[in-house]
């Protein structure tokens, strides 16, 4: 009989607890299990395996292929000592790299952790004909949408078109996972002691492409609304979510697709709650009233900026009127408000950050403590380039010199001088947390504290702070 593959996720560790459940090696594995691949799940981020712990079970264990998809920003705290583990005890297996952090800079991660592979973009067809070539002991020159080391070169091979239907992609694989503790990990706006909170995906992608924003493939795709219903009650029935956390990049981009959404949810009696993400361009009162209808409690809105030439040059294709109509009609529904700001784009002042503050006090609803990061540009963003054409950055790696923090200076792309920028933001943000706790719980010595963790990041005391609103062990 042949060998089964046999394949194994690590989800590597974030030291917090408010950890998102993995949906991209959750949906690869539903792919690989209806082929024929034995597939298992090593979750370091809920149960924080120590290194050794790991050493130990990949010392017990052959697998044929090890995947580990990542973002960029905690590379090389978490990532970059994850594969030095990997590559010691991987035996035969080959370390695939996968998501939004590998996929724009191939070529640095190979060189970088000795992988044996990156996989460009989504993976559900790459990785299966990934495994297929592994157990035939084919080459890696014809296989679509990977990179990888020939001897010292990095070949880069063409990029694969994703899946146009969503909906022929199977739901994720949750009985792989620990579910209770997953269901456990978030605590989101209006989320009572009972709620049974749990994420998510309608769509793929989006409709814009601000330049700070990596997005790992071009335009929009969607679930049916139909499909996404029966995940729902699926996760409603078998696990006893209520509250979804939908991680969709866009989740309002069409009034349509919502009011569809609540009939659907209406025709099947299911009573839910969420928390999505906005654009704020298509917002009037029968969108927010829809929402509020399909279970709405928290909108997160991108409105970026207090500043027009701002939210032009960052190609946000929004102007501060919608920012301010979006805020005031969500408001005024009662849905509770995400007001995300970025400071430190092309064309920043200080008194555009101080408008971005004054915006949020004006239209904050205190759900969230809300504080302000500096632009980064992260790898494969329009402003990464930008950085390397106006000679801020180098490349891949002087990205990771320079980047330890998302709440530290990496680029000032504006014309404020370094010093002045990060104490601008530091008091932005220490007025922030001041109102914040004064409008809540009164709690000025758990103020003070949060002020101190801020200040100790900006000094380079505590670069490990992982801002305002991450719960750590
Ligand atoms: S920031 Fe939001 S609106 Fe802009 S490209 Fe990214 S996901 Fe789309």
């Amino acid at each position: 009989m042949a060998k089964r593959p046999r394949v194994l996720f690590i989800i590597h560790d974030l030291y917090q607890e408010d950890n998102h459940f993995p949906l991209g090696p959750a949906y690869l594995a539903a792919i690989m299990r209806r082929n024929g691949v034995d597939v298992e799940i090593y979750c370091q981020d809920v149960f924080h395996y120590s290194s050794d712990e790991l050493a130990r079970y990949l010392d017990r264990n052959e697998f044929d292929v090890i995947g580990v998809g990542f973002l960029a920003a905690r590379f090389a705290e978490t990532i970059d000592p994850l594969c030095k583990v990997i590559n010691h005890h991987k035996k035969g297996a080959w370390l695939v790299l996968g998501g939004p952090g590998p996929s724009p800079i191939p070529d640095y991660m190979l060189k970088t952790t000795g992988a044996d592979i990156v996989v460009m973009g989504e993976a559900e067809d790459t990785m299966m004909e990934l495994i297929s070539g592994k157990i035939a002991n084919a080459g890696l020159s014809g296989i679509k949408g990977i990179a990888y080391m020939d001897g010292v070169e990095a070949r880069i091979n063409e990029r694969r078109n994703p899946v146009k239907d969503l909906d022929l992609i199977p739901f994720p694989e949750w009985s792989l996972f620990p579910m209770e503790k997953y269901i456990r990990c978030l605590k989101p706006f209006r989320a009572n002691e009972k709620d049974v909170v749990f994420g998510m995906v309608t769509s793929r992608g989006c409709v814009n492409r601000c330049n700070f924003c990596y997005r790992m493939e071009d335009g929009i795709r969607t679930r049916s609304v139909k499909n996404v219903v029966e995940e729902i009650e699926y996760l409603y029935k078998t696990y006893a979510v209520n509250y979804f956390v939908m991680y969709d990049e866009l989740f309002v981009f069409s009034k349509k697709r919502i009011r569809d959404f609540k009939n659907a949810l209406t025709e099947r009696g299911l009573k839910i709650k969420f928390s999505c993400n906005a654009r704020v361009d298509l917002f009037d009162e029968e969108l927010a009233g829809l929402l509020k209808d399909c279970g709405c409690q928290f909108l997160n809105l991108g409105m970026e900026s207090s500043d027009q030439t701002v939210l032009d040059a960052m190609k946000k294709r929004t102007t501060v009127e919608q920012n301010i109509k979006a805020a005031e009609i969500t408001k005024k529904a009662e849905i509770g408000l995400g007001l995300n700001f970025i400071w430190g784009n092309i064309g920043d002042t200080e008194e555009s950050l101080k408008n971005n503050v004054m915006l949020i006090k004006k239209y904050n609803t205190y759900d969230q403590l809300r504080t302000i990061r500096p632009v980064t540009p992260y790898p494969g963003c329009d402003l990464y380039y930008e950085a390397i054409k106006r000679n801020k950055l180098k490349d891949a790696e002087d990205f990771f010199r320079k980047f330890s923090n998302s709440d530290l200076l990496t680029v000032n792309f504006t014309d404020i001088p370094d010093d002045i920028y990060c104490s601008a933001l530091f008091e932005a943000n220490k007025y922030l947390i001041t109102d914040h706790y004064e409008n809540t719980t009164g709690d000025m010595a758990a103020a003070s504290k949060m002020i101190k963790d801020f200040q100790d990041l900006y000094l380079g005391k505590n670069i490990k702070f992982r801002g305002a609103r991450h719960y750590i062990k």
